[in-house]
C-alpha cells in the first residue's frame, strides 16, 4: 500500500524519502510504525501459537495479539486482544521483547511482546484466529512462523518462563 493522498486536505502526496511524505500544501506525513502487542502464553514448556485466519501471512503462525488502539496503554491492549482472540483473561504479563516487522509493503510495526503463564478462562479461537496449537517455543524460528522476533526465545528462557 503506497500512500497517495494527504489526510488533511486530500491533495496528492509526494514521497520525500523512504518513510516521509508531503502534499502540495505543505502538510507532512510521517510513515511511522504502527504499534502492536503480542502475548506468548506458556504452559508446560510450550507456547500457544495462532494460525492466522486473515491476510497478511494467512496460513502461517504467530502469537495472539493485534494493533494498539488510539490512546490505549500497551498492557491494556494486550489484555483486550487476549479476550478478543483467545477468550481468556491474562494475568502477570511480563514484557519480554520489542521489535519491528514489515506488516505489508510500506507499513511497519513496532511490537511489544509480553509473556505469561497465568490466565483465566478456556482458550478458544475467535476474531481473526483460525486455530490455536501448542508447540515448543522454538517453533517461532521455523519458516511457518509469520514474523521475526530476534532474541525473543532467549529472553523468555532467561526469565525462567519455559
Ligand atoms: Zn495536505
Amino acid at each position: 500500500m503506497k500512500l497517495l493522498y494527504c489526510t488533511e486536505c486530500a491533495a496528492p502526496l509526494a514521497q520525500t524519502n523512504k518513510t516521509d511524505y508531503v502534499c502540495q500544501n505543505g502538510h507532512p506525513y510521517y510513515n511511522n510504525p504502527h504499534a502492536t502487542v503480542s502475548v506468548v502464553i506458556l504452559k508446560d514448556g510450550q507456547a500457544l501459537f495462532a494460525l492466522r485466519g486473515i491476510e497478511p501471512q494467512k496460513g502461517r503462525y504467530d502469537f495472539p495479539g493485534g494493533f494498539i488502539n488510539y490512546g490505549e496503554h500497551p498492557i491494556a491492549a494486550a489484555i483486550r486482544e487476549m479476550r478478543e482472540e483467545a477468550g481468556i483473561t491474562v494475568k502477570a504479563l511480563q514484557l519480554v521483547g520489542c521489535t519491528s516487522n514489515t506488516y505489508v509493503e510500506n507499513t511497519t510495526t513496532c511490537d511489544f511482546v509480553f509473556a505469561t503463564k497465568e490466565w483465566d478462562g478456556n482458550i478458544s479461537p475467535d476474531d481473526d484466529v483460525a486455530a490455536f496449537v501448542w508447540k515448543p517455543l522454538n517453533f517461532m524460528n521455523s519458516p511457518d512462523f509469520a514474523w521475526n522476533y530476534d532474541g525473543l526465545y532467549e529472553a523468555i528462557s532467561q526469565k525462567g518462563l519455559l
